[in-house]
């Protein structure tokens, strides 16, 4: 900033009553020696106006020194930025000078600190990813920060936050909390524009701010934490209840065997090989609450090491023949020679392998085909895991069966999702056999995609990336 030294100028009728004062008692003196007639009255005349004149010329130095030291404590009073003035005839004065010069440029550095304290604390709340909303003790919104404004609009300043947050709760939560200034953590949810769940923390200051602040709101969302608190809640309460099932009915036939069917020994021949398929079952879904708890574990850790696919084809294929052959169903395999190998891990390829072929030997049509290809492609699906690729292995397993209404498509794949849960039960599955495979292929940092048409059947393809050496 540009610093000026403004010439100040010393009035004239604050000169002349200096002067006058100054110079009073030499006028004392003079109208004594005209009393005495030591002195004639021209003469006291003449040598009163040299005096005054004199005193005038001694004087006005003075004055203007002070009159600019004045006008320089003014400036900086006034925060304004002006050059210390030379107050060569005031003697200590000067010191004085001297030392406004040095508070002034204290001020300034306190000030620039202060400043930059300021844009700081500014930022910090801006970037900050939590939402920060404050209002005054009207409920109005004085400040947001930018996440804030992401979630609900620009412009917040001045509105009443019930009028941007729907959530009647969250505005009494308030309410109380600048009634009782006691701070408050709550979690409400809004419905409009989309469901979303919120813990917002609600604290008072003792005493609002200069610009009205007295709450301040912290808010996190949540939704995704609640989605995946109540997934899991789910899935407890679906492992529970499909293993209660089978639990509940081998144990009303071993209580059966014991009572009324004591010496019934058809019935008893029966009612063990029954006990045996529902023991068979919960064997599976423990296999498979297993499994999916092993992949969800390794989930991070991605394999690297080659691995023949074409093999594994081959061992499945040959393994779910007999699967296959009591619905007379073919298991074709279409295998591209000289198939790469792939980056994954042996054990879990075949787990995807053994749940496509088997799900589409049970969902098939009997006396129908299965076909499972594998080929590399250059057509890649739309998935995250695909964005640097060029090239990789597709793996497909399509069947002739009645297909999968568009509908159920997104959540096939979910934990204990059927789209017939009485035709699923019939043929056995667990509802996880494809919860398993979508977790091995993200594992594999591959794509999966479902291709299906109600009455033809259905395809689903794996992609895997290629083990480039
Ligand atoms: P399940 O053990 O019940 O077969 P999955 O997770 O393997 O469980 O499959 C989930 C659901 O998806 C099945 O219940 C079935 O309704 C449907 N499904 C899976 N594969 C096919 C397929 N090839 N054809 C038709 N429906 C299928």
């Amino acid at each position: 900033m540009k610093v000026v030294m403004k010439k100040t100028y010393v009035s004239f009728n604050a000169l002349l009553k200096s002067v006058f004062l100054i110079s009073s008692p030499a006028l004392v003196v003079l109208g004594f020696d005209v009393f005495l007639e030591v002195l004639s009255l021209p003469q006291m005349i003449y040598a009163y106006a040299v005096i005054f004149i004199a005193t005038g010329m001694l004087i006005y130095p003075f004055l203007s020194n002070v009159s600019s030291l004045t006008y320089y404590v003014n400036e900086i009073a006034q925060d304004k930025r002006v050059a210390a003035p030379d107050l060569s005839f005031l003697g200590s004065a000067a010191e004085l000078s001297q030392a406004l010069r040095k508070l002034q440029s204290s001020w300034d550095v306190k000030k620039k600190q202060m400043e930059t304290i300021i844009t700081e604390r500014e930022i910090l709340v801006d970037t900050l990813p939590d939402i920060l909303i404050m209002v005054n003790d009207e409920k109005k919104i004085v400040r947001t920060n930018r996440a804030a404004r992401a979630i609900f609009g620009q412009n917040l300043a001045g509105k009443q936050l019930k009028d941007v947050i729907g959530s009647a709760y969250l505005i009494d939560a308030i309410g109380s909390v600048i009634n009782d200034l006691k701070g408050r953590e709550i979690e409400f949810r809004i419905e409009d524009p989309v469901v979303r769940d919120f813990l917002a923390i609600i604290e008072r200051f003792p005493v609002p701010t200069a610009g009205g602040i007295s709450t301040v709101i912290t808010m996190n969302d949540i939704t995704e934490l609640k989605a995946v608190e109540q997934m899991r809640a789910d899935f407890v309460a679906n492992a529970s209840h499909e293993l209660r099932t089978p639990l509940a009915s081998i144990k009303g036939f071993v209580e059966t065997l014991l009572g009324p069917a004591k010496d019934d020994e058809p019935a008893r021949i029966e009612f063990l090989k029954i006990m045996l398929e529902q023991s068979d079952r919960m064997q599976q879904l423990i296999g498979d609450l297993l499994s999916l708890s092993k992949i969800e574990m390794n989930i991070h850790s991605v394999p690297t090491e080659p691995m023949d696919l074409s093999h594994v084809l081959r061992k499945e294929t040959e393994t779910l023949k007999r699967l296959a052959a009591e619905k007379n169903v073919r298991l074709v395999l279409n295998m591209h020679d000289n198939l790469p190998q792939v980056k994954g891990e042996s054990n879990e390829l075949a787990q995807v392998v053994h749940n496509l072929v088997s799900n589409a030997i049970k969902y098939g049509h009997a006396d129908s085909d299965v076909t499972i290809g594998a080929k590399v492609t250059s057509e890649l699906p739309q998935d995250i895991n695909m964005r640097n690729l060029t090239r990789v292995v597709a793996l497909s397993v399509r069947d002739q069966g009645d297909g999968i209404p568009k509908q159920h498509l997104p959540r096939l794949m979910e934990r204990f999702y059927r789209v017939d849960s009485a035709r699923t039960r019939q043929v056995g599955g667990t509802g996880l056999g494809l919860a398993i495979v979508k977790g091995i292929v993200q594992r594999h940092r591959g794509a999966i995609v479902v291709d299906s048409v109600v009455g033809e059947g259905t395809c689903f393809t794996v992609y895997l990336p290629i083990y480039e050496s």
